[in-house]
């Protein structure tokens, strides 16, 4: 079997979710979106739930009718993207809570769903989703007498502590949300790290669950073994892969993984000098380009001939992917591909 494995541990996920609870007084919510982050929202959402997570999180109505039928009746499901036409039937059957981004949306809420809960997103200086001060400033009593569950914004730039725009956002927040009693929230992992000023009544963290940065004090959540198909023998002179693009200067044991770009694992990756496999704890260079459902490695350091060669584990994260590929850890998470075979660790 070629089928690379990728295990998920739903320990080290429930420990990632817990350790960020501590972090704060508030309620800590969980994002889920996007199938988890790759990970399988079924699977993820009940061990979250069974770590205590209560108010769940995800960015279409679509996607909280999945997390509905792994989860049962109980949890809140929140939906980012709030109500978009043709939601009325899901949200009501899932019983999902939509964040209300606009007064459009806000209108289409009570026609279709007179009496349904629904909550508030604003706009607090990213311009992606939620009310602008002014379209707020003129809903605000009569969203406010629905009794909202929660009124919620989300940060630009909580990844970088130091950047202005964290105390604009929070300012801008305050402003918008003084003298409600409809619990708030604006974190999410950076959120969380940036301080208590940022917490409010809930937390949303998504990355720092699955193992990523900003969490640095994250456990591993994802490992990804590819089965190696044939090694050989490279002479000095000779070339490997697509383009020619790496030449041996000796001669070199080169190992075929089975796992390529067609699985998420980015073709940029094969153009960083320091990309790399492990088996235990030896480093093993890619060499040359990746292809769709392979790629090259150099395993001259191992006595033996491997079965397999690890991309993804305690050794480096999705976060050191993404930086070979020029991209971030969300991204390598949620292309992880269709292809490997899922593993749940409990
Ligand atoms: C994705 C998302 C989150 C979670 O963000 P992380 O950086 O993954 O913790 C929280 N809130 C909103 C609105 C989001 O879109």
């Amino acid at each position: 079997m070629s089928t690379a494995k990728l295990t998920i541990d739903l320990t080290a996920l429930a420990d990632n979710w817990r350790a960020l609870d501590r972090l704060s007084e508030s309620e800590t919510g969980a994002v889920v979106k996007a199938d988890g982050y790759g990970l399988g929202v079924a699977q993820v959402g009940k061990a979250l739930a069974m770590a205590g997570a209560r108010k769940f999180f995800v960015a279409q109505a679509e996607e909280g009718l999945a997390l509905r039928r792994a989860l049962g009746h109980g949890p809140e499901i929140n939906v980012f993207s709030g109500h978009m036409a043709g939601d009325a039937e899901l949200i009501r059957s899932a019983d999902l809570i939509p964040m209300i981004n606009s007064t459009d949306q806000l209108l289409r809420q009570v026609e279709t769903l007179p009496g349904h809960v629904f909550g508030i997103q604003l706009d607090s200086g990213m311009n992606r989703l939620g009310m602008e001060p002014a379209e707020w400033a003129a809903l605000r009593d009569i969203a406010l007498a629905q009794r909202p569950p929660l009124v919620m914004s989300h940060l630009a730039c909580a990844d970088e502590p130091e950047h202005p725009m964290n105390a604009a956002q929070l300012q801008s927040f305050c402003d918008m949300t003084q003298g409600i009693d409809a619990p708030r929230s604006l974190a999410a992992t950076g959120g969380i790290l940036l301080g208590p000023a940022y917490h409010f009544d809930v937390t949303r963290p998504g990355i720092g669950l699955y193992g990523g940065l900003p969490f640095a004090d994250a456990q591993t959540v994802v490992t990804l073994d590819l089965p190696v198909i044939q090694t050989r023998t490279v002479a000095a002179g000779e070339t490997i892969g697509y383009g020619n693009t790496w030449t041996a200067q000796a001669e070199t044991q080169v190992a075929t993984v089975s796992g390529g770009y067609a699985d998420g694992l980015l073709r940029a990756m094969g153009n960083a000098s320091d990309a790399a496999f492990y088996h235990g704890d030896i480093r093993l260079p890619i060499l040359g380009r990746v292809s769709m459902d392979l790629i090259t490695v150099d395993v001259s350091s191992l006595s033996e001939p491997p079965e397999s060669l690890r991309l993804l584990g305690d050794a480096q994260g999705v976060d050191t992917l993404a930086d070979w590929a020029g991209t971030i850890g969300y991204e390598i998470l949620t292309s992880l591909g269709a292809r490997f075979e899922r593993i749940y660790r409990s």
